[in-house]
């Protein structure tokens, strides 16, 4: 029962945490190692060579890593992103997100764009908790843009520690597609007792604003193709465009990043 457990639990974080965990497991019965740190530094070690192992055969699956040591205009938030395999997308997406960055660095000189949940590297069809959607390679998000206190912009910086559940409340009398539901089955969360942790940094709307609207009108011949946020911050952002839509209610709270998707 706990392996099946610590199983799944690794598989639905990881995707090849499971099979790493099933086969440190077998090594340590063959070599019979039963100190509890020695299994420990077993399947660190197979899941360590899984992950880098992954990095060199998705491409010919389709899809590729997001470079966790990249010091260009688009970062990955958090290495904890690569240390779970999160960062893979399809060559096209990744094309899409850093022609995003050079935009919006052009624009805001220095401006890092950070980049958070992506892909599995492998296996269509198979989802990254708890986006259901990143499924395929073709989607991606991106963090939001900040500043302190004061106004300043802040770079390479957001709100949570991983950048999501940081959420932007909307004002009053803006659209609240969800407001009168209230879902069983939902993972839309509102994570109330997180809020009062982060800083009360602001949404940065010129740098966040411009990123919406190049995903939106320049995107398309990245292939960009679909975009999520919250309605009451498009309508704040003032982007409004086909492809800026709402996810749904039973989807996560899109009011902490933008996702965006390209075509196959
Ligand atoms: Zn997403």
């Amino acid at each position: 029962m706990r392996i099946a457990l610590v199983f799944s639990l690794l598989t639905a974080l990881t995707q090849i945490g499971g099979v790493s965990y099933l086969a440190g497991r077998w090594l340590a019965h063959r070599g019979e190692i039963t100190r509890r740190s020695t299994r420990l530094a077993v399947f660190l070690l197979l899941y360590a060579s899984a992950t880098i192992a992954a990095s060199f055969t998705a491409p010919f699956f389709g899809r590729v890593p997001l470079s966790c040591f990249g010091d260009g205009s688009l970062q990955i938030q958090s290495p904890l992103y690569c240390a779970l395999n999160r960062n893979f997308v399809t060559t096209e997406a990744k094309r899409a997100a850093e022609a995003l960055s050079v935009a919006i660095d052009l624009e805001f000189p220095g401006t890092i764009t950070l980049v958070l949940d992506a892909n599995f590297p492998f296996l269509d069809g198979f989802p990254l908790l708890p986006h259901l959607s990143h499924d395929d390679g073709r989607k991606l998000d991106i963090a939001f843009y900040y500043r302190d206190e004061k106004g300043t912009p802040l770079n390479r910086a957001v709100r949570s520690p991983i950048g999501y559940f940081a959420f932007e409340e909307p004002a009053p009398g803006t659209q609240l597609p969800c407001a009168e539901r209230d879902d069983l089955l939902t993972l839309r969360w509102n994570m109330g007792f997180l809020q009062g942790f982060f800083p009360a940094w602001m949404l940065d709307e010129a740098r966040t604003g411009a990123a919406l609207r190049w995903l939106a009108l320049e995107g398309p011949e990245f292939g960009v193709e679909r975009i999520f946020i919250e309605p009451h911050l498009a309508q704040r952002l003032g982007v409004v465009h086909p492809n800026v839509r709402f996810q749904g209610c039973r989807a996560a709270r899109h009011d902490d990043h933008i996702h965006f998707q390209v075509t196959e």
